[in-house]
């Protein structure tokens, strides 16, 4: 505990000693280099920090966790002419100015976004649904300020589907490695990185079908 409390300190005195001024900034920490810039000259300097502070601290674990070959340089750009929440591509995470200045504490849009890069399954043949479910998972798990985010996993309910993706998905997949198979998520992250998805993984993975698991947890959905 006094260890990643000393850790979190020395990532905050690190980042503040290069705080971001409009232009670009270059961080680097334990291997990882973090570049940041942005487009709108008003976006709050704290929530930037933030933003880098939450970097540093998850993902090295999420590489530890999931993919220790994950980009070693990833991009920040705080965008005013993005609208959604936040996109990734390429090692590039880009925020969206306005979404982050109206949602200051949904700072783990971080957690899920480079959980994206460290992924890295480039065109694979799995389903979409598995990718955006694996990012609420990581998020879920690793995530620094979910409580504080107001992010939490929606209960269950009948009308939601194993396909439903994000959160619906994540919970389904924290029920499966606390109730099924501890390790699933790994073992899923894997298979999708070699684009090696197929009808069976599941089954590969769990010893259950999709179907057949989701029918469980739809008569005990406790997690
Ligand atoms: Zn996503």
């Amino acid at each position: 505990m006094k260890k990643i409390i000393l850790l979190a300190l020395s990532v905050m005195i690190f980042a503040s000693a290069n705080s971001f001024a409009g232009g670009i900034d270059t961080l680097k920490k334990n291997g990882y280099t973090l570049i940041v810039s942005g487009n709108d000259e008003n976006f709050d300097k704290e929530l930037t920090q933030k933003l880098i502070n939450t970097f540093f601290i998850v993902y090295p674990k999420l590489s530890k966790e999931y993919n220790k070959n994950t980009d070693k340089v990833v991009t920040f750009f705080i965008d005013t002419a993005y609208h959604g929440v936040a996109a990734t591509g390429d090692g590039k995470v880009v925020f969206s100015a306005e979404y982050m200045t109206k949602h200051k504490t949904d700072i783990d849009v971080v957690t899920h976004e480079v959980m994206h890069i460290v992924q890295g399954y480039g065109e694979t043949n799995g389903p979409w649904w598995v990718t955006e479910g694996i990012a609420d998972y990581a998020r879920y798990k690793f995530g620094i300020a979910n409580a504080a985010g107001n992010w939490t996993l929606p209960e269950y309910k009948a009308t939601q589907k194993y396909d439903n993706s994000y959160r619906i998905t994540a919970r389904f997949l924290a029920w499966i490695e606390a109730k099924v198979k501890k390790g699933t998520v790994k073992k899923l992250d894997d298979v999708m990185r070699r684009h090696a998805y197929n009808d069976n993984t599941w089954k590969d993975i769990t010893g259950y079908s999709v179907e057949d698991l989701w029918k469980k947890y739809s008569e005990n959905p406790a997690i």
